[in-house]
């Protein structure tokens, strides 16, 4: 038995979208059917049920109402689905046999903005590959930012995955034929992204070329992407993606821009995870992160921006002092800091707002908010182009014409409309003569329906006579039982209710007409003004992103200037030179959290003199905690802001390192040791001697034995080779010797003891550590105090008995090798001095015995 015409018509656009759920549109509900529509009753918890199709068997069905379709929607998406809406495109009224449907658009995650997701982007990334080079391009759908990357050299996996771990796509559009290599595995299991593979021809470059020029009308040849054709490619293949499911001409994408890995500061996905810029390693949230601390932006674009910064700081001298001065120019201005802020908390997310207008769910709300920040404009570029700094300075030329379009728009726009564009109430009085003509026929209309009741009161005598409205019979007139015998005759009686009657007259449903005859054209109209409104504004797209960039620019120097003022910070000088200089450092996080102005400040100096610093000293001291806020200071000074010290001189990073404990990836299916590893393999491969190192404990996870090995290989190794400015932290007390190595330094975390009571003064001194502190960390976390007496006796024992524990006897031997290594004669050195008793030689005494050992030497 066949389908239906209705079932024919919903399996043929299905086919069409076979790996996304059809919403196909029925009245007032969109329906799933099939195998959809299983899926769709499970993830949504909504009932199936059937239809009768034509075929022998009911067809498997759910559905949810239209007009809440999009939190089924946002869970659909969230749980990485494509949804395609399928839609009525001619009036049911008008049709001849079955409605014609189409898909008006496919939403997937990397082109569906979810609520949650304000303050930041919403990343739809594209990679191209190819055995020289990947192309990496990306675009938020909803801000119409556009970017492309190429990148090579041996390093070209690690730097793709670090791209990829900054940009949090959620979707990525791979070539088909890659879907199962081995680097997109790696990426799916680190980032689990939707991935959506894509035939291999979307790729092509021509084909690519064409779909560049078609959407952003740039000769591609031309522009800067022509000598970059991985990531010509790759771009290509996301706008073909995106033609596809927008279904519309992209005109928010007005610009493309290419970058390269040596415009940003590099650094390699652990590292943004370790340091902790944007999400928490515990809990991936925001709380207790940098942007935590340094986000105090009033807008959504100022959010997205702030984070970019943080994301990729620069090494570009200029350009960090030029954020470096805004911020200076507000810290100093608090006025002008304030000011600026009590505006821009007016302006709302004119990028997203602009995109929308290209689309025609856009709502007369959004157009007002769109309106208002408009009107801001002219206030905030008052204040801002008398600044110094040439990027408050630098406001954009467009302003002036974004300000004549919110003028048009506040004359245009009435002040308080609905929620949807099919109620009228959309446009102001005055602003069109034909819409104020309507306006006065639907009033004058009711006036004189209450006209109408009192002269028929009058009429009849009938003192409870009202004229109401529903939607069945229009107006009528209502007489309640108790008077029915003073109906006139021409009263035509319409209904019956229990204690009333309903009439209607000829002159009644002659005003009626007129009344929601001039309703209905007026809501028709308004909504065609409200499109050609909104068409302008559409027109206007590429000055408003100019406009919102400038305003995120600011809001962004703003956030930085006002957290910098409220803590305490200060401006970094920047050098070319491979120094860097802390004077009272903090950590930005910790400080924040502990908020009560206990944190303890620490200095730090690297150079050429001090290279590399060894940080012994026991558990709980505080070392990860100073050697964290060294790289946030280095990577906040570069992002253009100012640092959590006293005074800072930071000679300009091109990488920093991390490799910090307990990150264990069991997600990612690695055990900790061999995560811990492959990060020394980054670091050790790809540093230079402009680097920033952060070693925290090496060769933690596994034997002692093998730990300090490869501790202090891999130091030495730094030391000697790679020569970057470097923390070295290590419980291994036995590396204190390597102090003899160029540009070594031990240093420790001071420790004041008072008899059974330890206490940790935070304080980072030249120095090493002889103890560890374990069984005192231990009773701190409150471990019973029986266990606690316990591993005091054994280790008491431990330290007693002639037989030296294992990291002893390594300690013992490492020693003595060290100290055959850097002095041969140290034995005889050391037996002569044995025999000396300080305490009762003479000053010439002690002189002949040291000249006897120089003579020695
Ligand atoms: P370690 O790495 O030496 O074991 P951490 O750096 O993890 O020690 O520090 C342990 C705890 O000590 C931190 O969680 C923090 O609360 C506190 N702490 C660390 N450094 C400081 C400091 N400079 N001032 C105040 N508290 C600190
Ligand atoms: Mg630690």
């Amino acid at each position: 038995m066949a389908y239906t015409p209705m079932m024919e018509q919903y399996l043929q656009i299905k086919s069409q979208y076979p790996d996304a759920i059809l919403f196909f549109r029925l009245g007032d509900f969109y329906e799933m059917f099939f195998d959809d529509a299983l899926l769709a009753s499970r993830e949504l918890s909504i009932t199936l049920t059937g239809r009768d199709a034509g075929a022998a068997e009911r067809v498997p069905m759910c559905g949810v109402p239209y007009h809440a379709a999009d939190t089924y929607i946002e869970k659909l998406i969230n749980k990485g689905y494509k949804v395609a809406i399928c839609e009525q495109v001619e009036d049911p009224a008008q049709a001849k046999g079955i409605v014609r449907r189409e898909v008006i658009r496919v939403f997937t995650p990397g082109t569906y903005l979810t609520r949650q997701k304000e303050q930041q982007h919403n990343y739809l990334a594209a990679i191209f590959f190819s055995s020289t080079e990947y192309g990496l391009a990306i675009a938020d759908v909803t801000t119409g930012l556009l970017q492309a990357t190429q990148i090579d050299g041996t390093e070209k996996d690690g730097h793709l995955l670090a791209e990829l771990t900054r940009i949090m796509p959620a979707e990525i559009l791979v070539p088909a034929s890659q879907v199962t290599c081995q680097l997109v595995d790696e990426i799916k299991k680190r980032l689990a992204p939707a991935l959506s593979p894509l035939p291999e021809e979307q790729f092509r470059a021509d084909k690519a070329g064409r779909h560049l020029e078609q959407v952003l009308g740039i000769r591609w040849r031309d522009s800067g992407i022509g000598s970059y054709p991985g990531a010509l490619s790759a771009t290509g293949a996301l706008l073909a993606y995106l033609l596809e499911t927008q279904k519309n001409s992209l005109g928010q994408f007005r610009n493309l821009q290419v970058y390269t890995a040596g415009q940003y500061m590099i650094l390699d996905a652990n590292t943004r995870r370790n340091l902790e810029l944007v999400f928490s390693l515990r809990h991936r949230e925001r709380w207790g992160t940098l942007l935590w601390v340094l986000d105090k932006t009033r807008t959504a674009m100022g959010g997205r921006m702030l984070r970019t910064w943080l994301e990729q700081p620069l090494l570009d001298m200029d350009r960090i002092n030029q954020r470096l001065d805004a911020v200076s120019e507000l810290v100093e201005d608090t006025f002008l800091r304030q000011t600026l802020q009590k505006q821009l908390k007016g302006i709302y997310d004119l990028e997203r707002l602009a995109t929308k207008t290209l689309y025609s769910t856009v709502n007369a709300r959004d157009m007002l908010a769109l309106r208002q920040s408009l009107l801001m404009l002219p206030e905030i570029v008052s204040i801002c182009q008398n600044c110094r700094a040439s990027l408050l300075r630098d406001i954009p030329p467009v302003v002036n014409a974004l300000q004549e379009l919110g003028i048009f728009l506040l004359a245009a726009l009435a002040d308080d409309p609905p929620a949807t564009l099919k109620e009228g109430n959309l446009i102001k009085s005055g602003f069109s003569a034909q819409v104020d003509r309507l306006r006065q026929a639907a009033r004058d209309g009711r006036n004189w329906l209450v006209d109408l009741e009192n002269r028929e009161k009058e009429r009849t005598g009938i003192k409870s006579l009202k004229i109401s409205y529903n939607k069945v019979f229009g107006y009528y007139i209502e007489v309640t039982k108790a008077n029915l015998s003073a109906v006139p005759a021409d009263y035509q009686r319409k209904q019956t209710l229990a204690n009333a009657e309903r009439f209607i007259t000829p002159a009644l449903k002659e005003l009626e007409q007129q009344i929601l005859g001039a309703e209905e054209n007026l809501i028709q109209l308004e909504y065609n003004i409200f499109n050609q409104i909104r068409e302008k504004v559409a027109g206007h797209i590429e000055m408003i992103q100019q406009a919102a960039r400038w305003l995120a620019t600011v809001d962004a120097l703003v956030s930085l200037a006002e957290v910098a003022f409220t803590s305490g910070y200060t401006r970094p000088s920047l050098t070319p030179e491979t120094v860097l200089y802390i004077e009272n450092g903090r950590h930005p996080v910790v400080e924040k959290v502990l908020d009560d102005g206990s944190f303890v400040p620490n200095d730090l100096t690297l150079d050429k003199q001090t290279r590399l610093i060894l940080l012994t000293g026991p558990n709980m001291a505080g070392k990860s905690t100073f050697m964290r806020q060294v790289a946030l200071i280095v990577l906040m000074a570069q992002a253009g802001s100012f640092v959590p010290a006293d005074r800072a001189v930071v000679g300009l990073v091109d990488r920093i390192f991390t490799r910090i404990g307990a990150a264990d990836d069991l997600a990612a299916g690695e055990s900790t040791f061999m995560v811990e590893m492959k990060e020394c393999e980054i670091i050790v491969k790809n540093a230079s001697p402009r680097s920033l190192i952060i070693m925290d404990e090496v060769g933690r996870g596994t034997s002692t034995h093998d730990g300090i090995s490869i501790a202090r290989a891999l130091l030495e190794h730094i030391a000697v080779n790679i020569q970057a400015r470097t923390l070295f932290s290590t419980h291994y007390h036995e590396l204190t010797v390597l102090d003899s190595l160029p540009g070594v330094a031990n240093f420790t975390m001071a420790v004041l003891e008072e008899g059974q009571q330890v206490c940790f003064l935070r304080k980072v001194i030249p120095g090493k550590a002889d103890k560890s502190y374990g069984i005192h960390v231990a009773a701190l976390a409150g471990l019973p105090a029986d266990i606690i007496r316990r591993a005091k006796e054994i280790l008491a024992d431990m330290e007693k008995q002639a037989l030296p524990s294992v990291t002893q006897c390594t300690a013992a031997t490492l020693q003595q090798q060290d100290k055959q290594q850097l002095c041969p004669n140290c034995e005889s050195v050391r037996r002569v001095l044995q025999n000396v008793d300080i305490n009762h030689i003479t000053p010439v005494q002690a002189l002949n015995i040291l000249a006897q050992l120089c003579a020695n030497k």
